[in-house]
């Protein structure tokens, strides 16, 4: 909220309630009404309506009934379309633009968030590109956030408003067979779709601006004040989770860590190669490391990972621009044949091939997270397989969204997983695009993206 809390007053409370007003002036209202569950909620949105008419005070009435139940008596959106911010991607390449947009209701199953954080992962930016990809404009990138739950569609029961979330890019129905195996996460309904930029219920967008449709990301779209999401794709999180560091567990930490600790699954004392030594990447070496790999070589082309990599694990650095020869041979050398779990990063397909050529024979597991071009193709000697080699890929480091990725964010709380060493640069909404230009410059790892700014 870019208002400051202090501005909005809580009266004419009848029976008489303290309200620590100092939580609410660390401009933190979020955070400190989420415990108050759906009141909190409804503080919020009548704070955000507040700020958009640019009204000074904001009067809710609370009313406590004899159960020590809270009502309070305002009106919530629910039901309503919703005009707010968004970074709308107008053309390939081309700076977002921020711009009022409309936010359909959810619908039968989805499910509308409140986008409070936000990050930037190179994914996006590949489809912002579209160089490689299928172009497809105008559309709201993003798919790396954290939020709360504005309000529910027909049929939603696991979720209320207030609910603080994860939104994925990828679901979990719980019904298919996906969803019922134990090895995958490929949801048969809400597996990850690049090139759908509708909502899978009516094959509409829920954005729009002057009428004109808005298409979705993902099933995500998180550079949007609100967005219309399935509830499949979305992790209900501990309430106390700080969202400006857990918001990075929605894609690339979790992708990372889970492709090493859940595919390439290092027995300790192994040797593990990565790939691309970015948020992602850097996840994986983590991985490793929890793992207790002995080795962990990180390749990357961008010198200046060297020395950020060693707060991630990574042992030995191998720049290929510095070597005639192909990587997958240096890596051979340094490690008598072959690494025996390697987990690439990049999404350059020759990335891809040095990685599973770079894998022991016998033993070796290579494991590919890196998005390559629609048209990429992988070659490779069909020997390389027969001299028992595994390949592998994942999305989402095999995690179900819904199922794991709660428990992914209770290690963090425990203070089994630090997140903060991922996150780089912050920038407020209306900066987004400085959060590219790091990315392209090789700058950040992550940059986060407070939306009340
Ligand atoms: P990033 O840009 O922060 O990091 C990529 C790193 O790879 C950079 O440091 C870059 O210098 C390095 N690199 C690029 N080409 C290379 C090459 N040929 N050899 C060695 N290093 C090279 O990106 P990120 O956000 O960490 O994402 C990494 C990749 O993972 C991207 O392709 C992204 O789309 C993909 N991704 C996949 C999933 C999934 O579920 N499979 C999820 C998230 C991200
Ligand atoms: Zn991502
Ligand atoms: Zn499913």
């Amino acid at each position: 909220m870019a208002q400051s809390i202090s501005t909005i007053k809580l009266t004419h409370q009848i029976r008489h309630r303290a309200y620590n007003l100092k939580a609410l002036e660390k401009n933190n209202i979020v955070e400190y009404v989420l415990g108050k569950g759906d009141f909190g909620f409804t503080v919020v949105t009548a704070g955000d309506e507040c700020r958009r008419r640019q009204q000074q005070r904001l009067y809710i009435i609370i009313i406590f009934t004899s159960t020590q139940k809270t009502k309070a008596r305002t009106t919530t959106m629910s039901g309503e379309v919703i005009q707010c911010k968004a970074a709308v991607a107008r053309e390939a390449g081309k700076p977002l633009v921020i711009e009022e947009v409309e936010v359909a209701p959810p619908q039968k199953m989805e499910v509308r968030l409140k986008i409070l954080f936000t990050s930037l992962c190179h994914t996006d930016v590949y489809f912002w590109e579209a160089k490689g990809q299928n172009p497809l404009f105008p559309r709201i990138l993003g798919h790396e956030a954290g939020g709360i739950v504005e309000s529910v569609g027909e049929g939603v029961t696991e979720l209320k408003p207030g609910d603080k979330v994860l939104p994925v890019f990828t679901g979990e129905c719980g019904e298919c067979r996906h969803c019922k195996s134990e090895d995958s996460n490929m949801c048969d309904l809400l597996r990850i779709n690049t090139d759908r930029g509708v909502m899978i219920n009516d094959g509409k967008t829920r954005f729009s601006k002057d009428g004109q449709p808005i298409y979705h990301f993902l099933g995500t779209s998180t550079f949007s004040e609100y967005t219309v999401v399935h509830s499949g794709c979305v992790a209900k999180i501990n309430p106390n989770a700080p969202l400006d560091k857990v918001c990075v567990l929605s894609c690339g930490i979790s992708t990372g860590m889970g492709a090493t600790l859940n595919v390439a699954k290092p027995k300790k004392g192994m040797s593990v190669a990565i790939f691309g030594l970015g948020a992602v990447g850097l996840a994986a070496a983590e991985g490793a490391r929890i793992a207790g790999a002995s080795r962990i070589i990180g390749i990357d082309l961008n010198a200046s990972r060297a020395n950020e990599a060693k707060k991630f694990g990574v042992s030995e650095f191998v720049n290929p621009k510095d070597h005639d020869k192909p990587i997958q041979e240096v890596i051979a050398a340094m490690t008598d044949g072959g690494v025996d779990r390697s987990v690439e990063c990049t999404g350059n397909v020759k990335a891809m091939i040095s990685a599973f050529e770079c894998v022991h024979d016998g033993w070796g597991v290579a494991v590919l997270v890196g998005v390559p071009n629609k048209d990429d193709e992988f070659k490779t000697l069909p020997i390389n397989f027969l001299n028992e080699r595994t390949l592998k890929g994942t999305f989402f480091g095999n995690y179900k969204p819904r199922t794991d990725i709660p428990g992914v964010v209770e290690k963090y709380m425990k203070k089994e997983l630090e997140v903060e060493k991922f996150i780089t640069h912050h920038v407020g909404f209306s900066e987004i695009n400085k959060a590219f230009d790091y990315m392209l410059k090789g700058e950040s790892l992550r940059c986060i993206i407070r939306m009340d700014a």
